[in-house]
Formats: structure tokens, sequence, C-alpha cells
């Protein structure tokens, strides 16, 4: 009894993934009103005595440095996309060096809008991923199923090829940077979330295929996030589910009350 108490604990032990609370704010606020939500949001959390999760917020490119300096220590501040080249002729596109070197230390990358919108494929993706890593980025990775994939039971197939072809090329030391975000896109922007037991049934399927490919240690250690009408009121029953490490919230991020309570929900 007492062995396995033992073994129990050192396995516990091993377990040191990150909870995380990240507010994706797309394309919304000027630069004023972003100033102003961002340190509405770094207000409350500094009135938070002890806070149980990372907290990140990604606001617009142009937005990224100025916002970076009204915010404290407890705040970090991503992008929501990056290119998929170092440098050099790629007109409008924003590099993950110049995002190193505003200080900006995370990116989200295939986010399902930039799938659907811009042409985000697997292939683009991957290259993204790198080029985040290479420049000391923190990638918030997105994946997720569509209703139709969804009612046609192919969930766990999508996701799994959204995976293997977006993050299997990294080595296990990069992997381990690396931030999942499960959102369903039927669930995203639609007030629809996925139930408790769907969303905690597809991050267990997700950290099983990491541990199958890059054992059970990384896959205990991988941070997953549950995105898709993430609010205050449901954020608590999402959080508790073994395997949902937080979340990536669109909507409800804009309101500093209101992610202030998904931030606490843990
Ligand atoms: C998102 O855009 O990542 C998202 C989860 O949006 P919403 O919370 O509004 O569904």
């Amino acid at each position: 009894m007492y062995f396995w108490g033992f073994i129990l604990n050192i396995k516990k032990n091993r377990i040191m993934r990150k909870k995380i609370v990240a507010g994706n704010w797309k394309m919304n606020k000027s630069l004023a009103e972003g100033i102003q939500l961002a340190k509405e949001v770094n207000a409350a959390v500094e009135a938070v005595g002890e806070l149980k999760c990372d907290v990140v917020i990604a606001p617009p490119f142009l937005h990224l440095t100025e916002i970076s300096k009204v915010v404290g220590k407890k705040v970090s501040v991503s992008a929501q996309n990056c290119a998929t080249e170092a440098s050099g002729a790629y007109t409008g596109e924003v590099s993950a060096a110049m995002l190193a070197s505003a200080g900006i230390p995370c990116v989200i990358i295939g986010h399902s809008e930039r799938r659907t919108y811009y042409g985000d494929t697997d292939a683009i993706l991957a290259k993204k991923v790198l080029q985040a890593l290479a420049n000391g980025l923190k990638p918030i990775f997105c994946i997720g199923e569509t209703l139709s994939e969804r009612d046609g039971g192919i969930t766990f197939d999508v996701v799994n090829t959204q995976i293997e072809n977006g993050l299997f090329h990294l080595s296990a030391d990069d992997f381990s940077k690396v931030v999942i975000a499960y959102e369903p896109v039927w669930a995203i922007g639609t007030g629809r979330t996925a139930t408790d037991e769907q969303a905690q049934e597809v991050h267990a399927f997700i950290r099983k295929t990491v541990a199958g490919k890059y054992g059970e240690e990384i896959a205990e250690n991988t941070t997953i996030l549950y995105g898709g009408s993430c609010n205050e009121n449901n954020a608590r029953g999402l959080f508790a589910c073994p395997d949902i490490d937080g979340g990536l919230i669109g909507g409800a991020s804009l309101v500093a009350e209101k992610f202030i309570k998904i931030v606490t929900a843990f």
C-alpha cells in the first residue's frame, strides 16, 4: 500500500503542466479601447490573491507593443498569428522574429478562422510552428472539428490528422514547448459550448495521441486548452475535467469582468 502510494506520488510530481487562460481578442478594439481593456484585465488579475493559472491576452498585431507596456508580469501578451517565413518580400506579413524582437512571448497558430478564411493548411501551420519555436515563442496550436465532421463521426480522425500534420514533425524537446487548444469549430462564437463530457473526451484523446508519439511523461505535461463559447458560467465545469487545463477565450475575453471570472474558475 505504502509502496503504491509512493509510486503514485512520484507520478504526480512529474506532472507539471501549466493551467492557462488566454483571451483571443481577434480583430476587435481600437488602440485606445485595447489599452483600456488591457489595463482593466491587468488590474483585475493583480487583485486576485493567488492565481491558479497563467493569463494571456492576444490583441491584434498593431496593438501588441503598446499593450505590452500597460500589463505587469502576471499577464502575458500573445500574437494571433505569424508568418511562415523568416523575413523577406512577404507584404503584409509579420514574422516570428519580429514578434520576439518586440518582446512578445506567445503566438496563436492555426485558429479555425485562419484555417477557414485565410487558407492556413496543416502544411502552412507546421511551418509557422517551426518559425515560432525557432524564435523562442510559445505556440498555442489550435485544432478542432467542424459540425459536419462531428456529425459524421470523424472528430477523432480530424483532430488526429491536425496534430500529426501540424506538430508531429517536432522534436520531443520542441513539442514540450507547445500548448494545444482544442476548439470545436461549431462552438466558436456560436454560444453553443461543448458539454464537459464532449470536451473531456476529445482532450483525453489528444493526450493519448501525444503519448503515442512522445511518451506518457510529455503527454502528461502538455497543456491542452478548451475553446468554444467558454464563458464565466461554464468555465468552472470545463476546467474541472481532468484533461482540460484552461481555456482559449474569444468573446468573453473582451469584457474584463467576464474574463477575470474565467481566470478564477479553477
Ligand atoms: C476563439 O476564437 O478562440 C473562441 C473560442 O471564441 P469564442 O470564445 O467567442 O467562442
